[in-house]
């Protein structure tokens, strides 16, 4: 198959801007096909020549182009570029310079999609020394042999940046309609894929029949699923029925696989890091069967047992060299929360049914490999979930996710099913007017503080209490302080001068009648005391109340 060919394809894609269009385009051209080009043409309508879920990439500068355009039309290099910046793009530069071009290459033969295809390909896998004269070849041997228009799409597919305006839906939409399959079927058969060659081949060969049978490859990895925000606990919960909520943890989100021996490390953009992380291979070789297997899990950095910031675990991972090194400094502890594929796909299978089969499948007896701290909630306990929240944001972790039960696993998706609930970045400064006595052992401590805001006469009005975010030893100092600037105290409640204060962080604010402010904050947790901080420095009660129009 001419290269040629696709080329005027492209022409005719870019042409238009209607999707319907497109889609014809492309169907009329894949039916034409054979099972070989097929494959090749799936992944080149998208400008590439490696599957979505592959982390090669064709890794050409626009500098080496340039320089292969310079010799393949017998001109220099500052001419390319200048013919690039007067056209803002590479493909009609080349246009512009092959009407010009001096030379002609004498017995050239046409350039076959199969060839491009091949020696784009190439191109990824040369490295070490004298890999610039290696690619430069490769590239003459293309853009000398090309027509202007050929030139024109190969340098923009080398460069990353084919412009023709077609994404997944068209090609998938394409497809659909050249072998008269349902849409529906041929997205699934490419989420779970992420490989139109491999979609684009299988309706051709097999149809509607085919696709449906494409499933999870364990050493494949799939897009994530995806978190959305959450609304207020007690509205989503009941609407969920019966929710699964899990500690949030702030680290990197693995998707593990094995497949025979190999065990395949991806991100959630499905790099491949497996070479970063020996001991969480280790982890999985030693605490999960050696079956078949895609898990998903959260990895966060820790030391003494507390989680670290979330850079330090982006170091390990970006980390080539001295890896043995970095696992000394900075241990690791995964959060398992997802499983997959289990000897079988299983992302059909309701959230609940795969978080029993994860529970089956991990032994978490060593402290590095845990599964996700979780409650099962429904409107019956969602006291609960707040719970959760708190001693996860307490712990330092980030929040909580709550997810629906009763869903598959929707991979790429960032749907309703699965939310992230965070403690608020945004903090306010609160100023410390009373507080309540614990009870039983912690008598002697007052665990919870009233805190207020200064309104525009430079009075305090209380908008809630804050329980959580603070370890035993400042919890002994405050109530010290609070003791020193005691107004009164009744029962277990302890009323003071306004002198502390405090950053409070929380997740929403929300309108209350208990409170003098007429608000209040839900999950309020203490972030720091701010010595540094007078009854002057506190945040005013407009300031709260345009954070709450602005929610
Ligand atoms: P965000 O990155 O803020 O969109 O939040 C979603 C991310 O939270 C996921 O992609 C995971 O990396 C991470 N995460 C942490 N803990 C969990 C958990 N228990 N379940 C699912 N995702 C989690």
């Amino acid at each position: 198959m001419k290269y040629q060919e696709l080329v005027d394809i492209y022409s005719a894609l870019e042409a238009t801007t209607k999707r319907l269009e497109k889609t014809s385009i492309i169907a009329e051209y894949l039916k034409k096909l054979d099972e070989d080009t097929i494959g090749k043409v799936g992944l080149l309508l998208r400008g590439g020549v490696f599957p979505a879920w592959s982390s090669e990439e064709i890794g050409i500068g626009t500098k080496l182009v340039e320089r292969a355009v310079a010799e393949a039309v017998g001109t220099t290099q500052s001419k390319v570029e200048d013919a690039v910046r007067d056209n803002g793009d590479i493909g009609l530069a080349c246009i512009e310079l092959y009407s010009k071009k001096s030379q002609t290459t004498f017995f050239s033969q046409p350039l076959t999609i199969d060839f491009v295809f091949k020696s784009l390909q190439k191109l990824s896998k040369i490295t070490g020394s004298k890999s610039t004269n290696r690619k430069i070849s490769i590239l003459l041997e293309l853009l000398s042999q090309a027509s202007a228009s050929e030139a024109k799409y190969l340098t923009r597919t080398i460069t990353e940046e084919l412009r023709i305006g077609v994404g997944d839906g068209v090609v998938r939409d394409g497809i659909a309609q050249a072998f008269n399959i349902d849409k529906k079927i041929v997205e699934r058969a490419q989420m779970l894929t992420n490989d139109f060659s491999v979609v684009a081949r299988t309706a051709l060969l097999e149809g509607e029949e085919g696709l449906s049978k494409l499933n999870l490859t364990p050493g494949t990895p799939v897009k994530p699923m995806l978190a959305q925000l959450s609304p207020p606990v007690a509205e989503i919960i009941p609407e969920m029925g019966t929710a699964i909520c899990e500690t949030k943890y702030d680290g990197i989100r693995l998707q593990v696989h094995r497949n025979g021996d190999e065990i395949n490390i991806f991100t959630r953009r499905l790099e491949n890091i497996t070479h970063a992380l020996p001991e969480i291979v280790d982890l999985f070789n030693e605490h999960l069967p050696h079956e078949d297997y895609i898990v998903e899990g959260e990895v966060i950095a820790t030391r003494d047992g507390k989680p670290l910031p979330f850079q330090n675990i982006l170091h390990r991972v970006r980390r080539k060299y001295n890896v043995e090194e970095a696992m000394e400094n900075v241990p690791l502890k995964l959060f398992l929360f997802d499983v997959l594929y289990y000897e079988i796909p299983m992302i059909d299978n309701p959230l609940i049914e795969r978080r029993q089969t994860l529970e089956e499948i991990v032994d978490t007896s060593v402290d590095e490999m845990n599964l996700s701290t979780m409650i099962i909630a429904t409107q019956d306990n969602i006291p609960e979930v707040e719970e959760l929240f708190e001693t996860s944001i307490s712990a330092q972790h980030e929040g909580i996710m709550i997810k629906d039960a009763s869903q598959p696993y929707i991979p790429g998706i960032r749907g309703k099913k699965m939310l992230k609930y965070k403690a608020e970045p945004e903090t306010l400064d609160m100023i410390i007017v009373g507080g309540t006595y614990g009870i039983g052992k912690r008598g002697d401590f007052i665990g919870s503080y009233l805190v207020a805001l200064r309104d525009e006469n430079d009075d305090f009005k209380t908008v809630a209490y804050a329980a959580t975010g603070l370890d035993d030893a400042t919890l002994e100092y405050l109530t010290g302080k609070m003791k020193e600037i005691e107004i009164s105290t009744k029962g277990r409640e302890i009323v003071v001068e306004p002198k502390i204060v405090l950053e409070i962080a929380f997740s929403e604010i929300v309108e209350s009648p208990e409170y003098e402010t007429g608000y209040s904050l839900r999950f309020p947790v203490v972030k720091n005391i701010r010595k540094d901080k007078g009854p002057g420095d506190v945040d005013t009660v407009e300031r709260l109340l345009s954070m709450y129009e602005s929610r």
